[in-house]
């Protein structure tokens, strides 16, 4: 089977995908993965042909953009529609040559659903955030400013679908592109038991759990409880690094910061506090007890797979939609307010009940009980048979 896929310049949208097409390649089926080169290096290592969308008109890996792209869907739509445009002329040319007989794309990679669309080639959708339905979307809160934008900006989204068309993609509306729909078939990386609202999706749905990466470096544990701190690699908020530090700094926790590309600027360090511009994410949370997060979708899965609650600082729409899952499941508490004294009580409720850790447990039993790679792998396989 030939598979064209199609992803975002993310880590976070690319990494839990990169298990299943390893998985793909392992058992002879061709990938062509349409990315970008920050991760090339990544998407060879997992056996698929890199074809590189670099270069085109496309804004999307400024990190203001991406930091944007989460908080402000009218930005968002009309960066990715632009994007499709600019894509357009090389990935009609590619998927001619290559002729795939699936595609599997991103479910914000709008390019790789409008091709097949346009080729009518058979697609599956690859959804690593939650699906969202009209149902489990109430878990996302757009404020009423984000709205207004959305609606100020539909003459210019209509004015780039009307290119769209003019380009040969037929399209009625924009919710063609960027709904989650029961007539779709989608991989979900997640449980159904995670997955909020999870009755209301079709069987055409495939929830095969979070992908976990295998630990490469070891960390030590250097204290009863080891707190972690990271706001994820597209996150800028220099304050909450600065209020941890200083919530944290000189007590009896090891406490671990990655700290991405934000920088601070204080001089002593206290003692147990460890500072990385990155760290091996799973070594990290194999010995961590509470994890203070911004809630994306990986680091979330990644934590409870581990078995670590959370104290939860959501920054975007989607994020605040896992964190508020999260919560309802008890297995970490969001933050409401950022001072030293908020940060430290809450994580001291966290690491003093031991609930919030049989709650992260339990979902955790529920990934691991999910079908993982090769229950997609059978799931990708039985839509191409289907579709032949
Ligand atoms: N990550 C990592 N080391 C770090 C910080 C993050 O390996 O120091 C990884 C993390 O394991 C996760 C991804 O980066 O897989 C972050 O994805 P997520 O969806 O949590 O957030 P985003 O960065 O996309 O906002």
């Amino acid at each position: 089977m030939k598979i064209a896929w199609f992803c975002i310049p993310a880590h976070g949208h690319s990494n839990p995908t990169l298990g299943l097409v390893k998985e793909l390649t392992n058992f002879g089926h061709d990938v062509y993965y349409f990315s970008f080169d920050l991760l090339r290096e990544k998407i060879e290592r997992s056996g698929a042909t890199f074809i590189s969308c670099d270069g085109y008109d496309i804004d999307l890996q400024d990190k203001d953009a991406a930091d944007r792209v989460g908080k402000d869907i009218a930005f968002a739509t009309e960066l990715l529609v632009k994007a499709t445009l600019a894509l357009d002329e090389m990935v009609s040319k590619k998927v001619k040559e290559i002729e795939p007989d699936l595609i599997v794309s991103d479910s914000v990679a709008y390019w790789g659903k409008l091709t097949a669309l346009k080729y009518d080639i058979p697609y599956v959708s690859s959804t690593t955030t939650f699906a969202f339905n009209k149902y489990s979307s109430r878990y996302l809160k757009h404020g009423p400013l984000e709205l207004l934008k959305m609606l100020l900006s539909m003459p210019k989204i209509n004015k780039y679908l009307q290119m769209l068309r003019d380009n040969g993609y037929p399209i009625k509306n924009i919710f063609d592109i960027v709904n989650n729909d029961n007539e779709t078939n989608t991989i979900v990386y997640t449980s159904k038991e995670f997955q909020p609202c999870a009755e209301t999706f079709s069987d055409k749905y495939c929830f095969i759990g979070p992908s976990i990466r295998p630990i490469e470096n070891e960390m030590s544990k250097t204290a009863d409880n080891t707190v972690y701190v990271s706001m994820g690699t597209v996150v800028k908020n220099q304050e909450i690094y600065v209020n941890c530090i200083k919530a944290l700094g000189n007590t009896d926790y090891q406490v671990i910061i990655s700290l991405g590309d934000n920088r601070i600027d204080i001089e002593d360090i206290p003692d147990n506090i460890e500072i990385y511009k990155s760290v091996d994410q799973m070594a990290v949370l194999s010995i961590a007890d509470v994890f203070l997060t911004h809630c994306g979708m990986n680091s979330t899965s990644e934590a409870l797979y581990y078995e670590v609650p959370l104290v939860m600082l959501p920054q975007t729409p989607e994020q605040g939609a896992v964190a508020k899952r999260v919560e309802e499941l008890n297995a970490g508490i969001i933050l409401k307010k950022t001072d030293e004294n908020s940060i430290l009580s809450t994580i001291e409720k966290i690491i003093s009940n031991a609930e919030y850790k049989i709650s992260a447990s339990n979902i955790s039993d529920s990934f691991k009980k999910s079908g993982g790679v090769s229950a997609a792998r059978e799931y990708l396989e039985k839509v191409y048979c289907k579709q032949s």
